[in-house]
C-alpha cells in the first residue's frame, strides 16, 4: 500500500509503499506522552518499502525505552515513526501525519490497562490490554 505522509512544518516527508502489518490505537504511557494526546494512532509497516523522503537531517530520535527510538521533526515535533532495534522489520508511523485518506482503518486498541481514566473508548474494536498477539 502506498502511504506518504509529512510533519507539521513540511520539512520532514515519508513514503511507505510496502505492506501494512496492523493499525492499532496504543494507549500505553509513552505513547500517550510523547504524542501528547489520547493515545497513538500507529501504523505498523515493513521497513523495506519505508523511506524518509526530505528532511531526514531535520528527524531526531528519542530512546523512549531500551532498543525503542521514537523519531520526530525537531524543527516543528511532530512525531513522525518509531523503530526496534529488535525488529528492524518493521517501522511503526504516527498515523496522524498521514496525508489524504488511507483505504484501511484502525483494527484494535492495544495497552488499554494504560489508557487514560478520561478517555472512553467508543467503539467496537477489540480492545487488548497490552499487546495483540501476532496475526
Ligand atoms: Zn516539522
Ligand atoms: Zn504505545
Amino acid at each position: 500500500m502506498n502511504i506518504t505522509g509529512s510533519c507539521h512544518c513540511g520539512t520532514v516527508r515519508y513514503e511507505s509503499t510496502g505492506k501494512v502489518l496492523r493499525f492499532a490505537n496504543c494507549h500505553c504511557d509513552d505513547c500517550r506522552k510523547t504524542n501528547g494526546s489520547a493515545y497513538s494512532a500507529a501504523i505498523v509497516v515493513s521497513s523495506d518499502g519505508f523511506r524518509i523522503t526530505a528532511g531526514e537531517n531535520a528527524l531526531t530520535a528519542y530512546e523512549s525505552s531500551p532498543g525503542k527510538h521514537r523519531c520526530f521533526c525537531s524543527r516543528c515535533g511532530s512525531p513522525i515513526c518509531s523503530r526496534m532495534k529488535a525488529k528492524p522489520e518493521i517501522v511503526i508511523l504516527r498515523a496522524g501525519t498521514v496525508d489524504g485518506d488511507l483505504a484501511i482503518r484502525p483494527e484494535m486498541h492495544i495497552f488499554v490497562k494504560a489508557k487514560a481514566p478520561w478517555y472512553d473508548i467508543r467503539d467496537d474494536l477489540p480492545q487488548h490490554p497490552e499487546w495483540a498477539p501476532p496475526k
